[in-house]
């Protein structure tokens, strides 16, 4: 017994030196009694746990012999019935949620945000944590989710059902987003062009020819527009409807008065309908 435990032990170290290949010592399968399924290599030249680990982890029943997971001519895997949940280091409980997330990163990130002078003051925290989200293409968009690993069954935009929902289709290429920057162009009369995404907007912006008073207003205004987009979006997904489609546009304008005159500007953009 001794010497069999010597042997195995040499093979080992040989092996995680690699001066052996890991497949120099494997069973031969007989009636499969004394060989673990999973951790033995007797089929190809890796355990069956490092090929498919994510199966492996999967399987309740991680140590039988492969005898146990032959049944009536085929292979047999056993799968936890748990439901599977999302788990994160940072909430007491240990389990994943958004709110849990949205405040680490408000914690983390916001204070930087002071420092590289993107923080408007005339709009709200909240608008300006949204503003800061866009630029950085992290909002919980369909599209976004999908790409970070969450399966969703349905990609669409749920303002119009037709497109993915993408930040460019959402703000700027839907039916909605598209009519309501319409009535803004209309409203501000700055000769504001038509724009296909943010990019177009930053550009925009980064190149305006005014004294900076104004292009602060102008940019609070562009990014209550976005900001009220994507509060309507939300009320469609959450079926908690509170802005309808109708009234964007006055609430668009509605919020860039108080929020500019109560931080002591008051808004002077033209006024045309
Ligand atoms: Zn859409």
């Amino acid at each position: 017994m001794a010497l069999w435990v010597e042997i195995i032990d040499t093979n080992s170290k040989l092996i995680s030196n690699n001066y052996l290949p890991s497949n120099v010592i494997h069973k031969e399968v007989g009636d499969g009694r004394n060989v673990s399924f999973w951790h033995d290599i007797w089929c190809g030249s890796t355990s069956l746990a490092s090929r498919y680990n994510r199966l492996y982890h999967l399987d309740i029943n991680k140590f039988d012999m492969a005898a146990n997971k032959w049944i009536d001519g085929n292979w047999h895997i056993f799968i936890s019935q748990r439901e599977d949940k999302w788990k994160c280091s940072l909430s007491s409980n240990g389990l994943f949620s958004v709110k849990t997330i949205r405040e680490h990163l408000d914690r983390v990130m916001l204070p930087s945000l002071n420092v590289v002078t993107t923080w408007i003051k005339q709009i709200p925290r909240k608008v300006n944590v949204f503003w800061w989200r866009l630029r950085l293409d992290s909002l919980p968009l369909r599209w976004n989710l999908s790409t970070r690993g969450v399966e969703l069954t349905n990609l669409e935009c749920p303002v119009c059902n037709s497109g993915i929902e993408r930040q460019n289709h959402l703000f700027f290429e839907c039916e909605v987003a598209n009519d309501s920057w319409r009535l803004i162009r209309v409203w501000m009369d700055i000769g504001m062009p038509r724009f296909a995404s943010l990019v177009d907007l930053q550009a925009w912006l980064d190149g305006l020819q005014t004294n900076s008073d104004s292009i602060v207003r102008i940019k609070a205004i562009m990014i209550t527009v976005l900001w009220v987009l994507w509060s309507f979006r939300n009320g469609v997904v959450f079926n908690d409807v509170v802005i309808r489609r109708s009234s964007i546009f006055d609430i668009v304008k509605m919020y860039s008065f108080r929020w500019l005159k109560n931080r002591g500007n008051i808004v002077s953009v033209k006024v045309q309908h």
